[in-house]
């Protein structure tokens, strides 16, 4: 994503886009000037919404937090269950493990081997047609190894991009209590300098995403209990064109969810969270310690006024209950260049997080240099932890 957060940022354009950036922040603070003129009650918000049931009043919300939860159904919590859940989220939390995400992220950007079914590659690209292939083979496997039910789907695109006349999207679910569904959508496709695109391993645009999403799962596949169904989504053609794959698995679990009976409860996207502006000083003025913030966006902040405060402040409230150097700036972009985006326009809560000034980041999209040398593991373990104990929160993990 982020070609036209970049394009604005280039032309100083701020329309759409309430950095948060510059000011003097709080560990937990929620921007008020980050919400869209005419959000917030008048809209649909994650836990408010219609489509949430009893059993879910509080997943999303941290015990701070007191006006939103008196809006939705009232849940008597068995003694010791706040207890329970924070256990869970702390082991979670310290589950998520520094080496294994670098490994991942050296599996996605050809820095080493795979073996799947008998045949060995490298995924030096995810732009070309046989390299999103075995991308996807590499993907799949994964998934299966770790008990999940794999689909592929397909869907129509113009043949003269990459010269495919189908798009290919990759879902891998993990059962929970309730078919309700709970999905962790980030898109595999790559671009690059025109007429270079096979040269551009896309490290952190978005095999960052891709590591922490797979990483959440290898944690949640060994969960005693999980309230709700998670789907996880390898998206294709999010960036070759926008969001026309998000778009099209938006509409298929739609489908599936009215002929099947569940609610898709929310979508969290992860994309671009392990550049550091701070190593290439390219932060700007005013920005926090080095490697201590990175931006969670739930709100477009313009005129579709799409806004889930909730799914923020139970965001901030992980951050601040179990990270000891990260805080989370919380903003609006309407810019819809990443995957949340599609189900913002089918009405469903979603967020994205990325990392701080994501806008600066020089080494992505169409520039072409998106490589393992501009990645900072730690920051990228440091959001990786509180996005993915949130993503156990949201899915109602115990273990
Ligand atoms: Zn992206």
């Amino acid at each position: 994503m982020r070609l036209s957060f970049f394009a604005l940022s280039v032309l100083g354009i701020a329309a759409g886009i309430v950095a948060c950036s510059s000011q003097t922040d709080q560990p937990g603070e929620v921007h008020e000037d980050a919400r869209p003129p005419n959000g917030d009650e008048a809209s649909p918000s994650f836990d408010a919404s219609p489509s949430q049931d009893a059993a879910s009043p509080d997943t999303a919300l941290g015990e701070a937090q007191t006006t939103v939860e008196a809006q939705v159904p009232v849940e008597a919590h068995a003694p010791g269950e706040a207890q329970a859940r924070g256990d869970s989220e702390n082991h979670v939390f310290d589950s998520v493990d520094k080496n294994h995400l670098l490994k991942l992220l050296q599996d996605l950007t050809g820095g080493n081997p795979i073996t799947v079914n008998g045949a060995t590659f490298r995924i030096t690209n995810r732009w070309a047609p046989g390299a999103k292939a075995d991308f996807r083979s590499y993907w799949k496997q994964y998934f299966v190894d770790l008990g999940a039910t794999v689909n592929e789907l397909t869907f129509p695109v113009a043949q003269s991009l990459v010269g495919e006349s189908q798009g290919h999207n990759v879902e891998a679910i993990l059962p929970g209590r309730s078919a309700d569904s709970v999905v962790i959508i980030v898109h595999y496709d790559s671009v690059g300098i025109t007429g270079q695109e096979t040269a551009n391993p896309a490290a952190d645009d978005d095999g960052s995403g891709l590591a922490m999403q797979m990483e959440a799962a290898r944690i949640f596949a060994q969960s005693k209990d999980r309230a709700y169904t998670l789907r996880f989504v390898a998206a294709d053609y999010e960036e070759i064109t926008t969001l026309q794959g998000d778009d099209a698995y938006a509409q298929y679990l739609q489908g599936e969810a009215q002929q099947k009976g569940f609610k898709i409860l929310v979508a969290s996207d992860n994309d671009q969270t392990a550049w550091s502006c701070w190593d290439e000083a390219l932060c700007g003025p005013g920005a926090p310690a080095a490697n201590t913030s990175f931006q969670m966006i739930s709100c477009s902040g313009d005129i579709h006024a799409y806004s889930y405060p909730d799914l923020a402040m139970g965001f901030v409230d992980v951050a601040t209950k179990y990270s000891p150097t990260m805080k989370v700036d919380t903003s609006c972009d309407g810019a819809g260049d990443t995957d949340h985006y599609s189900f913002w326009k089918i009405g469903v809560p979603a967020y994205v997080i990325d990392e701080y000034s994501a806008n600066k980041n020089p080494h992505f999209d169409d520039t072409g240099d998106d490589t393992m040398q501009h990645i900072n593991l730690d920051y990228f373990l440091h959001i990786s932890q509180i996005q993915i104990t949130f993503q156990s929160r949201l899915a109602g993990i115990k273990f």
